[in-house]
Parts: structure tokens; sequence; C-alpha cells
């Protein structure tokens, strides 16, 4: 079966765009990686990736968790990392402690759900009653998740027509070409006073590239915040902000995995430990516009 043919001068087209976040067209060069291009918004600051692969391959390379781009062979797949669960189920008990307390049911959504660990984690804290559910658009992981049974659907934030108390968007906006129009999407699933969950990391606070360890993953990484990035983003879209959770990265089990990593040959930064700027931000914010 031959592949479908694909008109490269339009549909498949990089395009140079404006800053995500403040629409500034003044950039710097910070990183190159893939054959993609990181800039600096010289206004704001945020880190994006431009020129941008085109919107449609974009939504392809999510979905089936493959980038078009064969020069890349870059997959994304990964798998289900058990550890994660016990991770979150102690940091989310700890940022909804108040909630959990209560012990009234509550209905969750976790967006970008992968392999389910973040669904399996509140499942496991919850008041008994609640709902705890997640939408994910790669197919072999919902697949997996739906196996272990999880609560998980396959598709896209604009598929979900229930609402929620509670959203969780963990290491989802890296990923979002628009974090403004996505947040809108997010909105539309919300009970009033709802609250949101965001993690990502904080690349646009940590200087040179140099100082951020590991690889970027160009062009699977989009956009790269830091705090105030974020926190602009939910003030703009009508959150209010409840807390901030600022995780280190860099403990000694890091320092010796990137140790091994630079020894056959990975791109990372060797530092030593508790020496890094680069954080894992979580921010609590509540829905009151
Ligand atoms: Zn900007």
């Amino acid at each position: 079966m031959s592949e479908p043919k694909v008109d490269e001068t339009t549909s498949y087209q990089e395009a140079t765009v404006v800053c995500p976040l403040c629409g500034d067209n003044n950039f710097l060069l910070w990183a190159t990686e893939n054959g993609y291009r990181a800039v600096k918004c010289s206004n704001c600051g945020l880190i994006y990736v431009n020129p941008r692969p085109p919107l449609q391959t974009i939504a392809e390379a999510i979905r089936t968790g493959v980038h078009r781009e064969e020069l890349l062979n870059l997959n994304v797949v990964a798998r289900r990392i058990p550890g994660k669960v016990a991770h979150y189920k102690r940091i989310i008990s700890e940022m909804f402690a108040d909630i959990f307390r209560k012990n009234q049911s509550i209905c969750w959504l976790d967006v970008g759900a992968g392999y389910g660990e973040i669904v399996e984690a509140i499942s496991d804290i919850a008041p008994t009653g609640s709902r705890i559910e997640g939408i994910e658009p790669m197919k072999p992981k919902v697949y997996q998740a739906i196996s272990r049974g999880l609560l998980i659907k396959e598709g896209y934030i604009t598929d979900i027509n229930n609402k929620y108390n509670y959203i969780s968007i963990i290491n989802v906006f890296s990923h979002i070409p628009d974090f403004r129009l996505f947040l809108q999407d997010i909105k539309k699933v919300m009970l009033p006073h709802a609250e949101i969950l965001i993690e990502t990391g904080n690349a646009a606070d940590v200087g040179e590239r140099k100082h951020f360890p590991g690889e970027l993953n160009l062009p699977d990484h989009l956009v790269f915040a830091g705090e105030e990035h974020i926190r602009r983003y939910l003030a703009e879209s009508g959150f209010e902000l409840l807390a901030i959770k600022r995780l280190r990265i860099d403990d000694i089990g890091w320092f010796m995995k990137n140790t091994i990593k630079s020894i056959i040959g990975r791109r990372v930064a060797l530092r030593l430990p508790y020496t890094s700027p680069s954080r894992t931000l979580l921010f609590r914010a509540r829905l009151v516009a």
C-alpha cells in the first residue's frame, strides 16, 4: 500500500511564528536540536520552537506518539513508569490535603493521561465515590491503561462532554502550541470554582541552554516556560493561583543517572547534585472567571 500523497508546499510547511504568550516577534536563538531552533522571546522570555512544525504534523505526532519527520526517527511513546504512581500520590496528597480531608467525593480529569499513572495515583487517595478519569490521544497508551482497569478515554480535551471539579495537566504544557487556547478548552469542562493542577519544567528560568539538564526533545516539546509565564497564562485566563510547588530534580540519583548518560555519549549538563537552577513547577489554581 502506498503512502497517501501530501502537498509539501502547503499543509506540511514549517511556519515562522510569533511568541505564543506575548505576540512579540523579536527573539534570540537559545538552542538547536534535531534540526529545530528554540528561540527566547526578547520581550517576555518564553522559549519556543521557531519555525514551528505545521499544526497538522503536531496533531499527528501527538496522536500516534511518533513524529512524521523521517530524519528524526524520534519515538516518544516511551513506557509506563510504576514509580510515578507513588510520586504523584505523595505530591497530590500534599498539595490537595484540604480537599481530601473533607472526604467528599470529587470528579477529577487528568489531561494527557499517558499510561494512567496519575489517574491511578489519585484513585488511590481520593474519597470513596469519586470519579477519576483521564483523556489521552496516544492509542497505545490508552489501550494499556484500559487493560489495567483505568478510566482513560482516547482523544483530546475537546472530546470531553462531562464537567469536573479538578483537572490535572501534567507535563503537557510543552507539547501545546498555544496554551491560551488550550486553557479555554479546559475551562469548558470545568465546574464553577473548579481547580487545575499544572506541572511543567522551568527551562525559561535557567538562563543559558547549558544549564538545562538533558535533551529538549524538539520538536516534540514546542514551548518552554518559567514561573512567571505560567502565572501570566493563569491570570489572563481567569484563574486564581492557590499554591506553587518547586521541586529540585538534581538529587544524588539524578547525578548518578546523568553521569552514566554522559559516559554513553548522551547530551546532559553535568553538575554536582543540588546546584542546578532547574526545577519542576506545580501550580494549583482555581477558576474565578
Ligand atoms: Zn513573548
